[in-house]
């Protein structure tokens, strides 16, 4: 194995657990392994790597994703949002979206996040979209680390009239789904060089039975992998599981011991207190006191116009805070810019919600979910996951503290390395294993593919055009030429 010392003009190191800012030192680099980091190294070495320009963090770990379909969001989703609904797009759009994207799409849309995952900061990404295999092998190829979830559910929410929803559920609970997730996560995990590893995502708390749940917490348990569950994401999910329990979703699962730390809980935006549900409660101590982390994924909502209440209020509470990013863009260096400003916004505080707290939780947070001591630092021992952010571009000048920099003012374009697992992915701005213009292309195909499919799935009758589901921002320019008047004539009228 290659032995490789990289000199850097600042690592973001680990020392005593916690991030610390190393200026004119060394990562020393053994096959997939970080074996030191300091100041300087006098062991032999096979290789120098002269990165004085570069500033080094750890790769980001992105805890929430579906990627066989968020790329797919652009252009559709934004903008819109149905009030009968809260505002949120899962009742009305998802099941009109889902109907209208072809496998081939899908695919085309794994393969694009490989790019954008690498070009944005993430190095671990963990995928519940429901293409296990397929990814597998999107992520083997093209270098990334990956927990990937075949998900399983015992039934659906649905909306006959666009006025309130429904369920319906499968006999037989989605206990056959589960078997086949945990037989995936056998047949997965461990595959390129250990990059690979399953967990397990039972979809929603409200299509999950209680059954269903308490199942999955088993396996999670014997398994001991990451357990992921959507929660707290609606305001009628809130609503159906206070109607069918007497309880928030959070006490809900509490009682019936779900709740550890495996679990990494999608959301849970809408807990007990926040203003969009109006239910008294204390969801937060419930999940600081199972050690249950929270993929916190920002942008989905801000979109919408529905914020977490609030991020540091979470932290202060005791609670895991993991960042995710679910929709596209799936560019981690956007969720932590978002989250930091948002948790300031609702806070009404500036000084809470830190480029700090947004580090840690894109990186050691994620990584004591994961309970991997080898991920998210840079550390003897650590995998050799690695951001090289460029320390004299444009949006990094003037640089003092390389992690204000990085959350308030970087862009992808700043990001010019990554290895992972030792391997180099991207080499100054190019991704290493995937052919952008290819991805670029097919992703753009399976768009209009999508957008010319609109209509089955819609609870409306006749079904909506895409047009009227989606207006666009702007008409069309009139190419008839006499509805148009030149500036001179109009000048002279
Ligand atoms: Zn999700």
């Amino acid at each position: 194995m290659p032995r490789t010392r990289i000199d850097a003009g600042i690592i973001v190191a680990c020392q005593d657990g916690e991030h610390r800012i190393l200026r004119d030192g060394c990562v020393v680099v053994d096959g997939n392994e970080v074996i030191h980091v300091g100041p300087s190294f006098d062991g032999p070495v096979d290789e120098v790597i002269d990165a004085r320009d570069r500033l080094i963090t750890p790769g980001f770990i992105n805890t929430h994703a579906h990627l066989s379909e968020s790329p797919l969001d652009k252009s559709l989703l934004e903008d819109r949002g149905r009030r009968q609904f809260s505002m949120s797009g899962l009742a009305e759009m998802l099941p009109i979206r889902g109907a209208a994207i072809d496998e081939e799409a899908r695919r085309a849309s794994i393969d694009y996040s490989m790019a954008e995952l690498i070009r944005t900061g993430t190095t671990t990404i963990m995928e519940i979209g429901g293409h296990g295999d397929y990814t597998a092998d999107a992520v083997e190829h093209a270098g990334l680390r990956a927990y990937i979830a075949n998900g399983h559910r015992s039934g659906r929410w649905i909306t006959y009239d666009g006025k309130r929803m429904s369920y319906e559920w499968n006999d037989d609970e989605g206990l056959p789904g589960l078997d086949a997730s945990v037989q995936f996560i056998e047949r997965v995990s461990g595959r390129a060089n250990d990059r690979i590893r399953g967990f397990l995502s039972p979809a929603q708390i409200d299509t999950s039975t209680e059954r269903m749940l308490r199942e999955s917490r088993r396996q999670s348990d014997a398994l001991q992998v990451p357990l992921a569950l959507h929660v707290s994401q609606s305001v009628f999910e809130f609503d159906e599981i206070v109607n069918r329990y007497g309880m928030t979703p959070v006490e809900w699962l509490e009682s019936i011991d779900f709740l550890n730390d495996w679990c990494i809980l999608g959301h849970v935006i809408l807990t007990a207190g926040n203003s969009w549900v109006q239910f008294h409660g204390d969801d937060l101590s419930i999940l600081a006191n199972h050690n249950a982390s929270v993929a916190h994924n920002v942008w989905v909502f801000a979109r919408r116009g529905i914020a977490m209440e609030s991020f540091p209020g979470y932290i202060d509470a005791g609670v895991n805070m993991c960042l995710g990013t679910d929709t596209a863009p799936q560019s981690m260096i956007e969720a932590l810019r978002w989250t930091a400003v948002l948790g300031k916004v609702i806070s009404r505080n500036t000084e809470k919600s830190t480029a700090r707290d947004v580090f840690n939780a894109a990186t050691l947070n994620a990584a004591r979910m994961l309970h991997r001591e080898d991920l998210g630092r840079i550390s003897a021992g650590a995998k050799a996951d690695l951001l090289f952010w460029k320390m004299d571009s444009l949006f990094m000048v003037p640089l003092r503290d390389p992690i204000k920099n990085l959350v308030y003012s970087a862009t992808s374009e700043d990001l010019a390395d990554v290895m992972i697992d030792g391997e180099w992915v991207m080499q100054n701005g190019n991704v290493a294993n995937v052919d952008e213009p290819t991805v670029c292309a097919a992703l753009q195909a399976a768009g209009e593919r999508m957008w010319a499919n609109i209509g089955p799935g819609d609870w409306a009758v006749p079904p909506r055009t895409p047009d009227e589901l989606a207006p666009p921002t702007f008409p069309d320019f009139a190419s008839d030429v006499t509805l148009a008047e030149t500036p001179a004539e109009s000048a002279t009228a």
